[in-house]
């Protein structure tokens, strides 16, 4: 059995059972915010093969806390939107000084 392994995600073993390997696998991960119910599909996450253990990855689960807490990494909300004056698009002749 020789497949090749990616190597940014390698398995390791359990922590819970030390018996099996933490497989990597792409889960669901749910979580809540406030009153609503929030599913990520395909969210990195390891999987023991004996005892089942989940873990999910500790970097995209604190890259999610940071998108869904509203008051971390958003200093000024009004950022995103898009600047109404635009110069006006005129086509750019020198004046003619007078
Ligand atoms: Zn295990």
């Amino acid at each position: 059995m020789t497949k090749p392994q990616p190597p940014v995600v390698s398995s390791f073993p359990c922590t819970e059972c030390s018996a099996g390997i933490m497989q990597p696998r792409l889960l669901t991960y749910f979580t809540w915010l406030n009153e609503e119910l929030i599913t990520v599909p395909s969210f990195p996450a390891w999987v023991c093969d004996v005892c089942g253990r989940r873990e999910y990855d500790e970097r995209s689960i604190s890259w999610l806390d940071m998108l869904l807490d509203p008051n971390a990494g958003e200093p000024t909300r009004k950022k995103k939107i898009a600047p109404r004056t635009r110069p006006t698009a005129r086509p750019s002749r020198p004046a003619p000084e007078s």
